[in-house]
């Protein structure tokens, strides 16, 4: 059956490794905003120029320039059978661009996932986040360090770290998330699509979680 999801929650919740997870065991897309935002200006694009100033101050890039990049996403022929937008809507300004888009393309939400988790963890995960530059895998340097120091366990290259990812710029996500995301879980509460999902608990157990509110059961490769 198709799925069309959302998952909510604060910078540094594991929101997007738990829909990395979903996307690839459904075969969905996985359309990460935050992601697309940093292409866009590694590839010296003007979205990317503008985005940047506003992630590197730990705020939301414009509504207008996201809700276009989500426009074009959502109509390529992938999403037919259902995708998940992870980081996007991060406003009500979104939320309600998003409901017009889905009108047009005649689509609607079937989940919104609220990874929630206490606001000291988050600042902590995201100050000690890297990535591998090759793989993308994801380290916590102190909570899920790789064997070797700065090194991916996979591909073996080098971890490199997101320029928004420190304690400064972490702490102002978190406010920004305060004051423009959060109204959001209301906002689904009350169009019946909210589940809440306890985020402070190890990863394969979240995704289990999500997986059974999904109907998906006995996954044994994902224990
Ligand atoms: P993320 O990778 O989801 O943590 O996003 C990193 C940064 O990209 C955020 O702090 C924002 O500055 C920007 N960003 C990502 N998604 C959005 C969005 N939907 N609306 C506005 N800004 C966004």
């Amino acid at each position: 059956m198709k799925k069309r999801m959302i998952f909510l929650g604060p910078p540094g919740s594991g929101k997007g490794t738990q829909a990395g997870k979903v996307a690839e065991l459904l075969k969905i897309p996985h359309i990460d905003t935050g992601s697309m935002l940093r292409e866009e200006i590694a590839a010296g694009t003007e979205e990317g120029k503008t985005a940047e100033k506003y992630i590197n101050q730990g705020q939301l890039a414009p509504a207008s320039l996201v809700i276009q990049i989500i426009k074009n996403r959502l109509s390529r022929p992938d999403t037919k059978d259902g995708f998940i937008l992870d980081g996007f809507p991060r406003s009500l300004e979104q939320a309600e661009g998003l409901d017009a888009i889905l009108k047009e393309i005649n689509e609607q939400i079937d989940y919104v996932f609220n990874i929630d988790l206490e606001e000291q963890i988050l600042v902590d995960r995201m100050a000690y986040r890297k990535s591998c530059k090759n793989c993308a895998q994801k380290y916590n340097m102190k909570f899920n360090p790789p064997k070797a120091d700065n090194i991916c366990d996979i591909c073996g290259c080098e971890l490199t770290q997101r320029a928004d990812d420190n304690v400064e710029t972490a702490a102002k996500r978190i406010q920004t998330y305060k004051k423009e995301t959060e109204p959001l879980i209301n906002y689904y509460t009350k169009k019946g699509l909210l589940i809440n999902i306890e985020g402070n608990r190890q990863i394969a157990e979240i995704f289990h979680n999500i997986l059974s509110v999904l109907g998906i059961m006995n996954v044994p490769q994902y224990k």
